[in-house]
């Protein structure tokens, strides 16, 4: 079996979600295999926050499944999915601001609800959780801010944050929905630096407006129009695709 296609980590099979009158997901499958980045791009209003809400856990399908490596986690709410290693970061930022960078990462490998603590200070002092999070903050390279107050953060130092407060949960799994927003140049460079090695711990499902960012990284990319895949392909695939250049990429060029 050595050419066959490796276990998707996450699937989505037929996802339909629709607003009304306005259908927002159509019928979407996509999936994440091991070590890959696949992007998920497409214009304002496609869709890619409501399918990326689906597949963490916020929002519900009509109709579909989400499946984490292989089990249908579709019922599941986000703090479960979390738990079963679906590392999520959110577009707008969930971080204390005014906590310390290890408070915040205590915090999440608390869980997303569900935990034994009912206040949190009392959990700062839990060596397990403080060895959990600080190894996280490790990881992402802000060792050295573990005691500094997350407002004093940069603003790539805080989505790092938050890939640091998602490892604390082991996932199997992220999905990240534009964390280059609000990133000067140089700040999405070095995250595109970040994320890159990043794959290495868990595939990852990344809805990004940054092309530069997107072609850099993606082994995959899939486009999302008016609700729908359109086309998934690698980088090539996808920047030679007639539809995808006719509905999306064209006037990038
Ligand atoms: P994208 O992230 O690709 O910009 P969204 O998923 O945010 O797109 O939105 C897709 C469409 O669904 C848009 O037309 C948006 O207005 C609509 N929409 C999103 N969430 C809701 C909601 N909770 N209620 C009604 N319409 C929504
Ligand atoms: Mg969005």
């Amino acid at each position: 079996m050595t050419n066959a296609t490796p276990t998707p980590v996450l699937e989505v099979r037929n996802i339909s979600k629709s607003f009304g009158a306005l259908q927002a997901s159509k019928d979407v499958s996509l999936d994440l295999r091991p070590g890959e980045i696949h992007a998920l791009i497409g214009p304002n209003g496609a869709g890619k926050s409501t399918l990326i809400k689906q597949i963490a856990g916020g929002l519900r399908p009509d109709a579909g499944q989400v499946l984490l490596e292989g089990k249908n986690v579709t019922d599941l709410n986000t703090a479960a999915r979390a738990r079963l290693g679906l590392g999520r970061t959110f577009q707008i930022s969930a971080l204390a601001m005014e906590d310390t960078v290890l408070q915040n990462a205590v915090l999440g490998a608390l869980g997303a609800g569900g935990s034994p603590f009912r206040f949190w200070r009392s959990a700062l002092k839990d060596a397990g959780l403080r060895a959990t999070a600080q190894e996280a903050i490790a990881r992402v390279g802000l060792q050295d801010y573990a005691n500094k107050r997350t407002a004093e953060l940069s603003h790539g130092q805080r989505r790092q944050l938050e890939v640091a407060v998602a490892l604390t949960l082991k996932p199997k799994a992220f999905v990240m929905d534009e964390p280059m927003a609000g990133l000067g140049t140089e700040g999405s460079k070095r995250l595109t630096g970040f994320l890159d090695g990043l794959r290495a711990q868990a595939p990852i499902l990344l809805v990004e407006h940054d092309m530069d960012a997107v072609f850099a990284l993606a082994d995959r990319i899939s486009v999302l129009v008016y609700g729908a895949v359109i086309a998934t392909g690698t980088v090539e695939e996808i920047r030679r695709n007639s539809d995808v250049r006719a509905a999306y990429l064209g006037d990038e060029e």
